[in-house]
């Protein structure tokens, strides 16, 4: 794929969320974190992800066995009415038989190439309904993962005066991080743990970099916003102590705002439909109570803490 060209797995407008004012969020694919939560799994990959919506299957039914006579890799049996498909004849699958197979769109791809003159018709189409205060906000996965389409994208709209937001894990080279971050006005940078070894263990990745990067950007002139984002996630980040490390951290650089998201299960069904086992199936979401005691504690070190993916400003 052209470095002009990108993979996007969603578009969705008209949202209130990660960012201010009404916004279009553009999903893009590859993410260099693998974070035990994640409710978009299907982006991990800069590639294609093959979806099994078991509910649209009508096997049961019909008996059908289309999606098995069109893999030419025999990646699919069946179990009585079940369909089983054997996922690593699939990573290296470029040309998707099944999904054109499957009548019923119980398989589909996730994922779409898009240039970035594609991109930016579906960005001018919704801003009529910005009205003066909203924008873009890039996310994904992981939009730095595909930088030079993400540069290119954001030069547009910073041409056009479109408000630029962007989330992002900021698990990427300082350089890259500050040259493109000069065409965006807004950052959800996500904090997930202070402690190494647990950033590790439950992302894949250190927090060493995302600490830097986080540290340079707020001791630099860039003259965005920046908001640190933490998703609680019951067991690994949601104790006193790593709350009061990152309250710390924050008061240091003089990051006066915090925005905490409260577990969810809305990746539950992804996970699922990629033939995979979510490990946090059955954990609760965070608790109102749990939120506010979090937000208290960062409010003890002059912390402003806002609760969910609404930004009220
Ligand atoms: S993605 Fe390719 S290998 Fe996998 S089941 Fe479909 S056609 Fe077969
Ligand atoms: S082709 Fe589609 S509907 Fe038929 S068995 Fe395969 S997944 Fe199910």
């Amino acid at each position: 794929m052209p470095e002009t060209e990108g993979l996007v797995f969603d578009i969705q407008g008209y949202s209130v969320h990660d960012g201010p004012g009404c916004r279009s969020l553009i999903f893009m694919s590859g993410c260099p974190l693998r974070c035990r939560w994640c409710a978009n799994p299907e982006s991990w990959e800069k590639k294609y992800a093959l979806l099994f919506r078991e509910t649209k299957c009508i096997r049961a039914k019909r008996s059908c066995v289309r999606c098995q006579k069109a893999c030419p890799r025999e990646a699919i049996s069946y179990d009585g009415s079940k369909v089983l498909i054997e996922r690593r004849h699939c990573r290296t699958c470029e040309s998707f038989e099944c999904v054109a197979a499957c009548l019923n769109e119980a398989l589909v791809l996730s994922g779409k190439v898009m240039s970035v003159d594609d991109l930016m018709r579906v960005i001018d189409r919704d801003r009529q309904y910005w009205r003066g205060d909203g924008g873009v906000t890039f996310t994904g996965g992981e939009p730095f993962f595909q930088k030079e389409f993400l540069k290119e994208t954001l030069k547009r709209c910073r041409e056009a005066y479109i408000h630029t937001a962007m989330e992002t894990t900021s698990f990427v080279d300082t350089k890259v991080f500050l040259d493109t971050i000069q065409y965006v006005d807004w950052l959800f940078v996500d904090l997930k743990h202070m402690d190494n070894a647990k950033h590790l263990e439950k992302t894949g990745v250190k927090n060493e970099l995302i600490l830097q990067n986080i540290k340079t950007i707020a001791e630099s002139d860039w003259p965005g916003t920046i908001m640190v984002r933490t998703p609680i996630i019951e067991g690994f980040n949601d104790d006193d102590e790593n709350i009061r490390a990152t309250a710390e951290f924050l008061a240091a650089l003089d990051l006066t705002e915090i925005n905490i998201l409260p577990f969810h299960r809305l990746g539950d069904s992804k996970w699922k439909q990629l033939g995979m086992e979510y490990p946090y199936r059955y954990s609760e979401a965070t608790s109102p109570e749990k939120m506010d005691h979090i937000a208290q504690i960062f409010r003890q070190y002059k912390v402003n803490c806002y609760l969910g993916s609404i930004t009220p400003f």
